[in-house]
């Protein structure tokens, strides 16, 4: 039930950077969303659908690219993606990994229509 709000926090920055480039239509929406984030990806395209009717982003189509978990050693400064079985940091056996990505989730780009660019599709009814 989370993916809700994390939806609509996703989707009013959608809104306020579309608002911010006097777009008329938010065309698609590229989230990175990390591989622990603990978000289903399907959830968060259904709720953003339901929410985003009514406004800007109606319609828009939602990529959502996983972002892989990778560990920096804070011992030997080693970037290293943990496995299962061995967490410990493959150069100097080290276990004071630190998790650097896989937990985030953030808008990475959003397309939009501006009402001048957008006049072509349009224009056949006029
Ligand atoms: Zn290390």
């Amino acid at each position: 039930m989370h993916e809700l709000g994390i939806t609509q926090n996703v989707l009013s920055i959608v809104l306020k950077e579309a608002t911010k480039a006097g777009a008329s239509r938010v065309t698609k929406v590229s989230l990175k969303v990390g591989e622990w984030s603990t978000v289903e990806p399907d959830c968060l395209k259904f709720y953003f659908g339901i929410l985003a009717k009514g406004t800007l982003a109606e319609g828009a189509e939602v990529a959502v690219e996983q972002v892989p978990v990778a560990y920096a050693c804070e011992n030997c400064g080693h970037e290293y993606i943990p496995l299962v079985s061995a967490f410990a940091c493959p150069r100097c056996s080290s276990n004071k990994g630190k998790l650097i990505t896989g937990r985030e989730l953030f808008v990475d780009s959003i397309e939009v229509e501006n009402a001048d660019s957008g006049s072509a599709k349009s224009s056949g009814c006029k």
